[in-house]
């Protein structure tokens, strides 16, 4: 029986998707092989591999201006990979914001590469308040501004881009990616690990505009994003399964309506689980309302020592993987698309029922 699984990464994958790759583990169309064993380089593989980058590109109506990457590493090799090819010896300023534990990673990689300004940071304030673009201090002359949209441990995330800053903006989008819809074109660059919202982990998805993409005979090939672009990301073996699973994934989205279709479902998820916790004595999310995070609902009882109770019975429950990350502790339901939304309303139940049992 499946569970409902509330993991941060790797999270949940939609369960007909499974169900597809089940039918297709052991012969794939009838060709006596799995996706696994074809060569990246047969008609076969490449065409799943368009599909999938094309269906990417529908999903977020990504203009022919950038291009779409796929790179191995996961969203930490992007900390070192923007900044190697972004910053050059002319200009080695960059601007990042620090709004979570994600961000001060970020941080360290690209002080590895140059200079640094920090535009903002809510370190201050625990991470509880992203903040606004119009209190940025932005220096004009770096090279890009860095922002991890939705910090997936701290449960803060940037939702609205009115007023978003015009200096070229790198995102890590890593766990808000295919949430919602995503104007893309106010970005630079776009970049996401897979297995958040996406797919199997092994895969980081990257969007770039085309004038970024430059030689840089200076950098190992595998760290150059031209490298990737040249090579239809075929310069060495891809992780082809990962690629071939989130492509099902986005086959899976587009049949249900696309991102307008997720927002919807996203933000009633969301919505249920936070006026629960509001409404409630017993659990706290303390994040400030306009940066709450859709995907990622972190809460705390007011009695800390429950915790091992709540996360045995939920899980006994069926409910997994609730624990919040080690470094905040507490609990934290991750929603990414791919929990349903009676995943969120079981969640409730059990918590309304642990709150009578030791409240
Ligand atoms: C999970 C996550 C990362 C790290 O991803 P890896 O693929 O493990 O390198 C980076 N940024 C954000 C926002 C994340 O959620």
């Amino acid at each position: 029986m499946r569970k409902y699984n509330f993991c941060a990464g790797p999270s949940a994958l939609p369960t007909e998707v499974l169900e597809e790759l089940k039918e297709e583990i052991l012969d794939w169309k009838k060709y006596g092989l799995s996706v696994m064993e074809m060569s990246h380089r047969s008609k076969e593989v490449v065409e799943i591999a368009e599909t999938a980058k094309q269906d990417f590109i529908d999903l977020l109506k990504i203009d022919s201006n950038y291009d779409v990457l796929f790179i191995q590493g996961g969203a930490s090799l992007q900390f070192s990979m923007v900044p190697m090819n972004l910053l050059s010896s002319s200009n080695s300023l960059s601007n990042y914001l620090n709004v979570g534990q994600w961000s001060k990673k970020a941080i360290k990689e690209a002080k590895k590469y140059g200079k640094l300004n920090i535009s903002a940071s809510s370190e201050d304030n625990s991470f509880k308040n992203y903040p606004s673009p119009n209190n940025w201090q932005i220096d004009d002359s770096a090279a890009y501004l860095h922002l991890v949209m939705n910090e997936t441990i701290d449960g803060a995330c940037l939702r609205n881009h009115d007023n978003l800053p015009a200096i070229d903006l790198v995102a890590d989008c890593s766990s808000c990616i295919l949430s919602e819809p995503l104007d893309v074109s106010k970005f630079a660059l776009i970049y996401s690990g897979a297995q958040k919202n996406i797919g199997p982990a092994g895969l980081a998805i990257i969007i770039i505009r085309r004038d970024l993409l430059i030689d840089r005979d200076d950098l190992p090939a595998m760290m150059s994003y031209k490298t990737y672009s040249d090579s239809d990301s075929m310069y060495n073996t891809p992780p082809t399964f990962a690629w071939y699973l989130s492509g099902k994934v986005f086959k899976w989205l587009k049949n249900k309506g696309g991102l307008e279709n997720q927002k919807k479902e996203n933000e009633s998820k969301a919505n249920k689980l936070y006026s629960f916790i509001d409404s409630s004595d017993f659990y706290t999310n303390d994040v400030g309302i306009e940066s709450r995070s859709i995907m990622n609902v972190p809460f705390l009882m007011n009695d800390e020592s429950l915790n091992p109770k709540f996360l045995k019975e939920s899980e006994e429950a069926g409910l997994l993987n609730l624990a919040g990350h080690r470094s905040v502790g507490g609990m934290r339901a991750s929603i990414y698309n791919a929990v349903p939304e009676e995943g969120v309303d079981a969640l409730i139940e059990f918590m309304k029922n642990f709150e009578k049992q030791n409240g």
